[in-house]
């Protein structure tokens, strides 16, 4: 016997894709009974936090080939492809537009809230869904979410029940759980059938053996990259180009934030981070500036010798990491010792020792398996009527916009979808 359902639509979480989904599915089908659970006492708590406070909402270049899934397969490319083709930046900008809330483009295609501030962001969600009639339940944690045989029954943490005819589970994944998602949604996906592939902290600082700390707070332009040796085969997994950040512990900055999602614990697996502070010269042009630069400088102190094209704490370093004695004058260095400073400078290196935690992450690597979801609607392929959106899916994008653009993308298409599914039946 089916049961009068209390909701039309229960979505669990209210950060970027739950208040999109929110703000889609009142569009879609005004006047129905959408309810919106939040753990937390206020909603929208991350989205305050993002782009250090002015929320870096969209990249207006973001396109299905920028994102990742960690299971890596060619189905799951192709599956972001299906769900992001119809879903373009330009198409949420103008949503945003509609909203109150004009962009304004900073550097590589970068989208800003004009006002510059994430509260502009979180208040136009909130008003958009307030006005369509959109219940929204704060300090309720959904701790069950069970399929019943009309639809769902959910409990939240203080023990109130809920009903709905189709759910999105829009909880986030586990990055930045100071700001509420901490992987209940793993767990209510699970419990649901759904298969997660382990999450891991991406975005996030990566740390290495051996940190020098006298480098801390040099800011250099440059290449990082990540290698994985294993059973002798050693491989280039990642690079990318920015400014690198030194810490006392180990290596920041966005250059670095793109590619630590790359690294992961696994047995009888070691990783070495290479930086290249001058990776617009070949080796061997590094050795012939080098060269025709001791000549230049044969009456300096070995000290000055590579001050003035790296910072002074880099300098020095890169001297000690080569063996160099800083005692003498430039022109006594052997070619020997130009050469392997030439080399340090091209390819500094230390093993890695892990990356920061879920505290430090801005976005999780892994999640719901994308094989047991439909790439259109976002609707679950085990569960009739439960939709997923944002970063508890198995997708994750570079820094730069491309995660809220994955949030607010998903959560339109899982609003709509489920709009569609309570008006069509
Ligand atoms: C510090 C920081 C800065 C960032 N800056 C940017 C940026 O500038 N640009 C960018 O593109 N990306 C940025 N990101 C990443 C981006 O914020 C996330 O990818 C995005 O917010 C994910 O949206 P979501 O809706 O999937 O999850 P979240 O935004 O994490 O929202 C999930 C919500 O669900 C709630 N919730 C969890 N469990 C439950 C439960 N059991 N019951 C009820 N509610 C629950 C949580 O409290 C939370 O409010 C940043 C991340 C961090 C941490």
């Amino acid at each position: 016997m089916e049961h009068q359902q209390d909701h039309d639509i229960v979505i669990i979480g209210a950060g970027a894709s739950g208040l999109m989904a929110a703000a889609a599915a009142s569009e879609h089908v005004p006047g129905r009974r959408i309810l919106v659970l939040e753990k937390n006492p206020i909603v929208g708590k991350k989205l305050y936090a993002t782009g250090n406070g002015r929320c870096n909402f969209l990249n207006r270049t973001a396109c299905p080939a920028d994102y990742y899934s960690r299971e890596r397969s060619a189905s799951s490319l192709r599956w972001i492809h299906a769900a992001l083709e119809n879903m373009p930046p330009s198409a949420l900008a103008k949503i945003f537009h509609r909203m109150g809330v004009p962009a304004v483009e900073q550097e590589e295609g970068r989208l800003y809230p004009r006002s510059l501030q994430a509260e502009s962001v979180v208040e136009a969600l909130l008003y958009t869904i307030r006005s369509a009639g959109v219940s929204v339940r704060t300090d309720a944690a959904a701790v069950v979410c069970r399929r019943t045989s009309g639809g769902f029954v959910l409990r939240d943490i203080l023990g109130n029940t809920y009903t709905g005819g189709c759910v999105i589970l829009a909880t986030g994944g586990k990055a930045g759980l100071q700001y509420g998602s901490q992987g209940d949604g793993y767990r209510l996906a699970d419990a649901l059938g759904h298969r997660i592939v382990k999450p891991i902290p991406a975005l996030t600082q990566i740390l290495l053996e051996d940190a020098d700390s006298s480098l801390f707070g040099v800011r250099v332009r440059g290449e990082v990259s990540l290698w994985r040796s294993r059973e002798g085969a050693v491989d280039r997994i990642a690079r990318d180009e920015g400014e690198i950040q030194l810490t006392r512990e180990g290596l920041s900055g966005i250059c670095t934030f793109n590619i630590s999602r790359f690294y992961e614990i696994e047995a009888g697996v070691e990783y070495t981070a290479r930086l290249d502070f001058f990776p617009e010269y070949s080796p061997e042009k590094m050795h012939a500036i080098l060269a025709e630069r001791q000549q230049m400088l044969a009456d300096r102190p070995v000290e000055t010798f590579l001050k003035g094209m790296v910072p002074g704490k880099l300098a020095d370093a890169l001297l000690r990491e080569a063996g160099v004695a800083s005692e003498g004058v430039c022109g006594e260095l052997s070619s020997g010792e130009v050469r392997e400073i030439a080399e340090v400078s091209k390819g500094y290196r230390r093993r890695v020792a892990g990356t920061k935690s879920w505290k430090d992450a801005q976005v999780t690597a892994g999640g719901v398996s994308l094989a047991e979801v439909d790439p259109s609607t976002l609707l679950s392929k085990l569960v009739p009527g439960l939709f997923f959106a944002g970063e508890i899916l198995d997708v994750d994008g570079p820094c730069g916009g491309y995660n809220l653009t994955w949030a607010f993308a998903s959560g339109r298409i899982a609003g709509t979808a489920a709009g569609e599914m309570v008006c069509c039946g």
